[in-house]
């Protein structure tokens, strides 16, 4: 099958052109480098391209490509607040002229990032896909928008496409060559981890007051292999079935943040100082992944997602890391 996937140059993405590596599909990569790297797209072809430019995406998709993968968007719930037009802009509308594309070009498969923070403040201790979407954010709205549109599109255009929800990503590839890179970084394991190398000088913790075991935030920690591998199966399962779905993507398992300390200094045998502040805007104190569905129907194992592995294979890149900032 030929493959066009948005944002390969990112995070989750460069993992999946990884996967690709081992598989017969003939992949593309569309991204626009504004915060991924070229290194992370291989050997794969890369179109250097912003999905906001509707006539260069229409005329890359006119290269008969049978599904397409999106990666690209914005993801820091802080900035969702500060800034929501950047959010509603790429995330959004962008993904809509994506989508209009495809259409007009009769490319009817799309495997979509969705995010747990769709859901919102979880009414339940484990959350499953038919929890309804109640995002508290300006960043899981916008996601939580794409996936309306994506069952409208479905029933009027035939568009059949898997939205991927995933928890909380992380971890590094075992061969050490890719991993976490953001610009600011804001997620938690690589923060606790340059604090640990000495890149910062301590690690904030964002709210103790949480009515959870130790006060702290609970999250689902996935690693992004595994994140990889379900991407893989959705579009096994697209291409078999032709039927549109939702999957979380989790570990069925919660952590909370003075956990992930507790395990980081254990991993990485270093100090990590810590300051307590008040709570962030738009984070739900628990959200745990009821997995069950991904693993009947899509046959998904988590393979690397155990903490003590997510945070070595972290902690090996973010030494590559401190050698890059040198
Ligand atoms: N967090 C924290 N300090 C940080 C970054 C994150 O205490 O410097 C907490 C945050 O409040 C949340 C959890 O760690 O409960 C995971 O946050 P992250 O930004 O990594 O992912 P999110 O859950 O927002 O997708």
């Amino acid at each position: 099958m030929k493959i066009l996937v948005i944002g390969g140059a990112g995070y989750v993405g460069s993992h999946m052109l990884k996967r690709f590596q081992d598989t017969n599909h003939e992949v593309e990569v569309l991204d626009n480098l504004s915060t991924g790297f070229e290194t992370n797209c291989l050997d794969f072809p890369l179109h250097k391209c912003d999905l906001s430019n509707r006539e260069q995406v229409y005329s890359i998709l006119k290269n008969k490509f049978d599904l397409v993968m999106h990666f690209a968007s914005f993801i820091n719930v802080g900035e969702s607040y500060i800034n929501p037009q950047k959010y509603y802009e790429n995330n959004v509308i962008n993904t809509l002229n994506l989508l209009n594309c495809m259409v007009d070009l009769k490319i009817l498969n799309f495997v979509f990032s969705s995010t747990a923070a769709v859901y919102g403040e979880p009414k339940s201790n484990l959350v499953s896909e038919i929890h309804p979407m109640t995002p508290v954010n300006p960043y899981g709205h916008t996601k939580a928008i794409v996936e309306n549109i994506l069952k409208n599109y479905d029933n009027a255009y035939g568009l059949k496409s898997i939205s991927l929800r995933y928890f909380n990503a992380c971890g590094a590839h075992s061969d050490g060559t890719i991993g976490e890179r953001h610009d600011p970084e804001t997620h938690l394991i690589p923060l606790i981890l340059q604090a640990a190398s000495g890149r910062k000088n301590k690690i904030t913790i964002y709210g103790d007051d949480y009515p959870t075991k130790d006060g702290t935030c609970v999250r689902d920690y996935i690693h992004v292999m595994d994140l990889a591998e379900a991407h893989l199966l959705a579009l096994d399962r697209l291409f078999q079935l032709q039927l549109s779905d939702v999957y979380n993507i989790g570990n069925n398992e919660g952590f909370s943040v003075k956990e992930i300390i507790g395990v980081a200094k254990k991993i990485t045998n270093k100090k990590i100082d810590i300051e307590i502040q008040s709570r962030r805007k738009g984070d739900p104190a628990e959200l745990i992944a009821d997995n069950q569905k991904i693993k009947l129907e899509l046959n998904w194992t988590a393979k690397h997602s155990d903490l003590d592995k997510i945070i070595s294979s972290a902690w090996q890149w973010e030494q590559k890391l401190l050698t890059f900032n040198q």
